[in-house]
């Protein structure tokens, strides 16, 4: 077990702000995962920087990033379960949500873990609605094989996943924004290593460093971009090396490798972005729902108002969006951004007003 309370300790939070306080030049540093958004939230963090010091949210949220074509997919089908983790149900398509076709009668089932749709399989035909990051996947991809062993032929999974490192490439080709920084993503990295982040600096000139989610592994890693920017050396800092090492578990990775295979992605508001998804492998097809049910993802069209895009791409910040807080919030969201727990529009609702 691991104290977290000496990374809560007051005396070196307050030294760090003190420094970061000293901090002149105008720095934009964004945070990819939608668990540093709720906890700079939670702790406070936005408050304790200095004006010029802006932290802006990334794409890292799963469920703001899953197209509404597929909620539209998924709405149309008869005679199967649909499973899916929970703050799914909500995510807008173009006219319903699973939640609103789970009241007209679809079949539409929460589950916390991919083996509990396996075990619904059982009974009925299931799909389980493959969303997440790489931390999620590996349970998923465990799944199948599972599945295959069993010669399950009622069970199948959409793959909506998504791959974080080819996400942050499109948004630094893309130049719709200036950042000096990234704070990368805990979680993710447990699975993928700090090293999977290199091309950051190689590439692009920017560094990043993988933090986890209490106040002073935020509070230190802003710090340790401050002074990559000051020194012009930008660089890939493992912050959170209690947990994360530099090459990621390769048990979760071989995994992965064997069911999956890396693909384009749809990613909602951004668009197709090359290599940032997984496919299920061809060995396994029987398991794959977009063959199985011939669902193709296309891009959302529409004007809703919402500006997920723009705050996924971290071109706005949510109280930008003229919806925010007026007819948009978490019990009547409009985008994805207010529905997930994890989503940069309900943090701000939550923690910023
Ligand atoms: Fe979309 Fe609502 Fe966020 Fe505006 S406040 S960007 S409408 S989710």
């Amino acid at each position: 077990m691991i104290d977290l309370t000496k990374f809560r300790d007051p005396k070196l939070i307050k030294k760090i702000v003190s420094d970061l306080q000293k901090w002149e030049k105008p720095t934009k540093i964004m945070e990819v995962c939608g668990s540093h958004t709720m906890a700079i939230g939670h702790w406070g963090i936005r408050k304790l920087l200095p004006d010029n010091i802006s932290l802006i949210s990334g794409p890292g949220c799963p469920v703001c990033v899953t197209p509404s074509s597929l909620i539209d997919e998924l709405v149309k089908l008869e005679n199967v379960t649909i499973a899916t983790f929970g703050d799914v149900i909500r995510v807008p398509g173009k006219d319903e949500t699973l939640e609103h076709a789970r009241a007209r009668g679809l079949d539409v089932k929460i589950v916390y873990s991919p083996l509990e749709a396996l075990e619904l399989s059982k009974e009925k035909e299931t799909i389980f609605v493959g969303i997440g990051f790489e931390t999620t996947v590996p349970g998923i991809a465990q799944t199948i094989l599972m599945a295959k062993k069993q010669q399950l032929n009622n069970f199948s999974v959409f793959p909506a996943f998504k791959l974080v490192p080819p996400a942050l490439e499109a948004l630094l080709s893309a130049d719709d924004i200036k950042l000096d920084g990234f704070l990368l993503p805990g979680h993710v990295s447990v699975i993928i290593g700090s090293e999977s982040y290199m091309l950051l600096p190689e590439k692009y000139g920017i560094g990043g460093v993988v933090s986890g989610f209490e106040p002073l592994d935020i509070l230190s890693a802003i710090k340790i971009i401050t002074e990559q920017v000051k020194s012009c050396k930008p660089a890939i800092v493992n912050e959170y090396n209690r947990v994360v090492n530099i090459v990621g578990n390769k048990n979760a990775q071989k995994v992965i490798d064997a069911v999956l295979e890396v693909e384009d992605a749809l990613w909602r508001g951004i668009g197709w972005i090359p290599n940032s998804g997984l496919g299920i492998r061809e060995e396994f097809k029987e398991f794959d729902a977009s063959k199985k049910y011939n669902i193709k993802l296309k891009e959302e069209e529409g004007n809703t108002g919402c500006k997920c895009a723009d705050v996924l791409k971290g071109i706005i910040i949510p109280p930008e969006c003229p919806l925010f807080e007026k007819t948009c919030n978490p019990a009547h969201p409009i985008g994805p951004c207010m529905v997930s727990s994890e989503g940069s529009c309900a943090a701000y609702y939550r923690y910023e007003r």
